[in-house]
């Protein structure tokens, strides 16, 4: 059976590439800045998204791409904070592809867009191996999930070049101990830039506000220097 299906993945894998190839350029001719965000259900991907909104309100325009297997909620959510929400839904896919966000970049104006943050569906599996254009992979992980999550999802934690550990407010009445998520994403990924935050406090987020930012800005002078 494995034999069968091995090329048949790698074909979709490939097919894919080059839609991401695709969405990038556009990205870069638009001169925004793309962001793949990802986790399990329920970190708070969405509820970090309002946050920041609206810690970056007025200073950056953000549009945001949601993905879900049902229901505009979450897009409903995002849009009553004022920003372009445009929501996918899966019917029951996993993870988002390259050809849903070129659909779904069609009804997004993108004329006021420095930074677009796509919201995958939530699962750390499949979401790391489909590429979708952006200029970086993050994810976030709350503490109520424990600390083993790295040692299991390897290749989501070696991907993303920031997370994002939420609810740290819930730390003490949890088992979860931030050494260990530190340490063992750390071996997978000695570059990644880790953020203890949580969306119910606000603590913690002006250096990840900090960083998108940062980010933003050298996206932008990087692109006019190649025009
Ligand atoms: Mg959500
Ligand atoms: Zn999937």
């Amino acid at each position: 059976m494995a034999q069968i299906k091995v090329p048949v993945v790698r074909n979709i894998l490939q097919a894919n590439e080059r839609l991401a190839a695709e969405n990038r350029k556009r990205f870069d001719n638009a001169g925004i800045f793309v962001l793949n965000l990802m986790s399990s259900p329920g970190a708070g991907k969405t509820s970090l998204l309002e946050k920041t909104i609206e810690g970056l309100a007025g200073r950056i325009g953000i549009a945001v791409i949601e993905g879900d297997l049902q229901s505009s909620y979450d897009a409903e959510r995002i849009q009553s904070k004022g920003v372009q929400a445009v929501q996918i839904n899966t019917d029951g896919g996993c993870h988002l592809d390259g050809n849903m966000i070129q659909i779904a970049l069609d009804s997004l104006d993108l004329s006021a867009v420095d930074l677009l943050i796509i919201e995958n569906v939530g699962n750390l599996v499949c979401p790391a191996e489909f590429n979708l254009g952006e200029h970086d992979k993050i994810m976030i992980l709350s503490v109520a999930e424990g600390d083993d999550k790295p040692l299991k999802y390897p290749l989501m934690f070696q991907i993303c070049s920031v997370l994002l550990v939420n609810k740290i407010d819930l730390l003490p009445y949890t088992d979860c101990d931030m050494n260990k998520i530190r340490e063992r994403a750390r071996q997978l990924n000695a570059n990644q830039k880790v953020f203890e935050i949580s969306c119910r406090t606000g603590e913690g987020f002006a250096p990840w506000l900090s960083w998108i930012e940062e980010k933003v800005r050298g996206h932008k002078k990087l692109q006019a220097g190649k025009i």
